[in-house]
């Protein structure tokens, strides 16, 4: 495949498996997340963050249910069209333009990154979502 023609399409596509859906304090909220998500569930910024999130490190995390996934995964993500800014962003972050090597190592825990591609067209990919973000 020419590489200005691979798309981030090519490189990653979300199987819905669920599992970065799982685990304690993984996932930060801004407050712009809070009022996006709080319209979206019909309750007020306050009463979110008491029903739906804990504290971690001060900042508000989603919290997550006793089979261990965020309260919002019912199946499939629940909030999919107000979803935190942190679940919009994966797998175009940051850290895989720093070190594009981390691309490879997060596919080991994400089964739709796909790491046939080189890290040029990986870090493209992810600039240009960036700026959709
Ligand atoms: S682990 Fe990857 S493929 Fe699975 S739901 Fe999360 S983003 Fe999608
Ligand atoms: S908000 Fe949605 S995508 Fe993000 S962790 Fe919860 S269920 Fe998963």
């Amino acid at each position: 495949m020419k590489s200005n023609s691979v798309t981030k399409d090519d490189i990653f596509k979300c199987t819905m498996c669920g599992e970065c859906c799982v685990g304690y304090g993984g996932t930060y909220i801004t407050e712009d997340d809070i009022k996006r998500i709080a319209e979206f569930t019909k309750v007020d910024g306050t009463s979110f963050v008491e029903k739906y999130c804990n504290l971690s490190a001060g900042k508000p995390v989603l919290a997550v249910d006793e089979d261990g996934k965020c309260v919002f995964f019912k199946n499939k993500c629940s909030i999919h069209p107000v979803k935190p800014r942190m679940c919009r962003a994966w797998p175009y972050i940051e850290g895989v333009l720093k070190e594009p090597s981390n691309w490879k190592l997060m596919a080991t825990a994400c089964e739709g990154i796909r790491t046939n591609f080189s890290d040029e067209d990986v870090v493209r990919c992810i600039l240009e979502e960036q700026k959709k973000l």
